[in-house]
Parts: structure tokens; sequence; C-alpha cells
């Protein structure tokens, strides 16, 4: 029989870090120590995407900050529900790249699997707040869509969990799910897609490492970090585990005004993470995502801060600057130094 504290100590510490999560407005506010007149707060944008944040995250915002720019990024705003022409709720057409029940193939070589809706801390910014997750992630029927779709087409190499966040998995799915594709000799690589090691370090967890450190695949985590303020000493010590797993470490972020478009924050960004083992990888420009178009940073002042970040950084920390364009072969470069 399974006793009540046998379930307890069964349920992993960072499953229950996750249950306390802030779900709430009020909770946030008497968090930080800000009230709700310091803030444009929105509680429909609230309705409409909900506020959720891990603590691990809410103690790195500064208190009495109502400019923080870790707490700009989860905060619902006013501005959000303004409707701005341009702005809409499938700006990157995933839907329409769809190829097996939650299988997402855009690009040649690799192909991407949406594990899950869920994620540790929702972005207001997100371009997927509006993707109807439920109906399209690859659980249903045990992958089995997904992974015919991947045995059935050698030219794919690398498979990417992304969601959601596919860490908000159980350890114990996820290995199953990457045991089979494993059994799939033309895939060389696994690519996550999280922010789960920012936002909930506690994620990267022994029973973790353990299965990533077994794998036959080469692995890469593309972390997802927007401002230096976000790595303390936790993160650090998740990425340099997984490091040590054998996992390459790599970021992405997204251009975000009012949160990381200067070039002093881009740049701390990059040393930062550097100094914790990783490599920046992309900077995305905003997709176009209703309720997002006051975080836009418009084209040429993205070009200028990749310019100033050359002039101070060596080339392998400058990240990509990149947009997604529906439709093209590969996520797009906006090269700077060029007009237009
Ligand atoms: C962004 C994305 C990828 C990854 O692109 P890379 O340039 O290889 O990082 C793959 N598949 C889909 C559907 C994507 O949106
Ligand atoms: S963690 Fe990623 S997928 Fe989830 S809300 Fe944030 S940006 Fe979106």
């Amino acid at each position: 029989m399974i006793t009540r504290t046998d379930t307890i100590r069964q349920t992993p510490f960072w499953q229950r870090e996750l249950a306390e999560s802030i779900l709430n407005i009020d909770d946030l506010l008497r968090y930080i120590h800000l009230d709700r007149a310091d803030t444009d707060i929105s509680d429909i944008a609230h309705e409409e995407f909900s506020l959720r944040i891990p603590i691990a995250y809410a103690d790195r915002i500064k208190k009495s900050d109502p400019d923080d720019p870790l707490l700009r990024q989860i905060l619902p705003l006013c501005a959000e529900m303004q409707s701005v022409p341009g702005f809409n709720h499938d700006p990157v057409a995933d839907q329409q790249s769809v190829v097996a029940q939650g299988l997402l193939q855009k690009y040649h070589g690799r192909a991407l699997i949406i594990t899950t809706g869920a994620c540790a801390i929702h972005c207001r910014y997100c371009f997927r707040r509006h993707f109807p997750y439920n109906a399209s992630h690859a659980a249903v029927s045990d992958w089995s869509g997904a992974l015919d779709y991947l045995r059935d087409n050698p030219l794919i190499s690398e498979v990417i969990l992304s969601g959601g966040d596919p860490l908000t998995l159980s350890d114990t799915r996820l290995s199953k799910l990457v045991q089979k594709i494993e059994a799939i000799p033309h895939i060389k690589t696994l690519r996550i897609h999280s922010r789960i090691p920012v936002v909930l370090p506690s994620r990267i967890c022994d029973k973790l490492l353990n299965w990533i450190g077994k794998s036959r695949l080469n692995i890469v985590m593309v972390i997802h970090c927007n401002h230096a303020q976000e790595i303390d000493f936790s993160v650090i010590d998740a990425l340099q585990s997984l490091k040590n797993a054998g996992v390459t470490l790599l970021n992405q972020s997204v251009l975000l005004a009012g949160i990381n478009n200067t070039a002093d924050a881009l740049q701390k960004l990059s040393e930062v993470l550097f100094s914790a083992g990783v490599l920046p990888y992309y900077l995305h420009l905003l997709d176009p995502v209703a309720g997002a178009a006051h975080f836009d940073v418009g084209k040429p002042q993205a070009k200028n801060l990749i310019t100033s970040l050359q002039a101070r950084l060596p080339g392998y920390l400058v990240p990509r600057l990149v947009q997604e364009i529906a439709g093209e072969p590969s996520k797009t470069p906006v090269i700077s130094g060029f007009m237009g």
C-alpha cells in the first residue's frame, strides 16, 4: 500500500517547487513588495494568459522596483490588451508546419516535438501564448505519430524537444521517449529547448543527469535567458552539472524593449553566460504576437545593438540576430552593416 508519506517522499523536490509557484497577482505583489498602484497591471491580461512564476525566479526580482527586468517579463500589463496591426495569433505559422501529431518540421534535417503545453513560467512575450497546445502536443497516443514520422524520414538527424517546456515532464516519461528516439538509427542529435535551467534550476536533478549521461545521442541544450540578473549561483550549479554530463550548452534570448535592449545589458548577458559555460546562440527579434507589441524593438535599433556588441566582444560571444519568417528555410539572419 502506498501511504501518504510515501507519496510525498517520492515526489521529486523540483515538482513540489513547481507546485508552489506564484500563480496570482496579489501573491506576487506581496512577495516583491509592490502595490497595484505602482504598476500598470491588468487582471484581464492575466485571465487571458495567466501569471506563473516559480519562487526560485521571483527571488531574483529586485524588491520594490516596478521596472525590474525580470518582473517585466512576467507581469500581465494593460498594454497587452491593445490590438496592434501586424500582431496576430500564430505569427510564425506553426500550425502550417505540423507534419504529425505534435511534430513540426520547418527546416531540413531537424524536426521539433511539442512534448507538452506546460511551462514552468509564463513569459508575456511568448509567441506560443495563443497556440492550442492541449490539442497539439505529441504525448497523445504515446508519441507514436511523431515517432513514426521520424522513423520514416531518414533525412532527419536531429530531434528537438520543445513545447511548452519539455523539462516539465517527469524523468520517467522523458527517458522513455528518449529511448524510443535512440532506437532510430539515423537520429544523431537530441536538442532540448528549455527555460527551466534558468527559472527552476532544481529540475536539473540526478535522475535527469543520469539518463542524459547514458544517451548515445549528442545532447545539446538551448536554454533561454534574457538578462544577466536571471543567472544566480543555483543556475550556475545546474549548468555546470549539465556540462559535466557532456551537454553542449547554448542560449537563446528575445530582444525585449525595457528589458535587454541596451548594449550594456546584452554585453553583460553574454559575459555572464560564458562564465557559466554557455555560448550565446540566437538573439530573436520579437515575433509579432498579439499582446506583445509593447516589447517590440525595431530592426534599426536591433542592428545597432549587434554592431555595438561586435565592437565590445569576441565574435563567439555575439549572438546571431535572427527573426522567424513563415515559410523560410531557416531562421532569417538580420545582418547589421547593410541598409534595409
Ligand atoms: C527554430 C526551429 C528549429 C531550430 O532551428 P535552428 O536554426 O536549427 O536552431 C527547428 N524547427 C522548428 C520548427 C523551429 O521553429
Ligand atoms: S518558457 Fe518559453 S515557451 Fe514557455 S512561456 Fe516562456 S517563452 Fe513561452
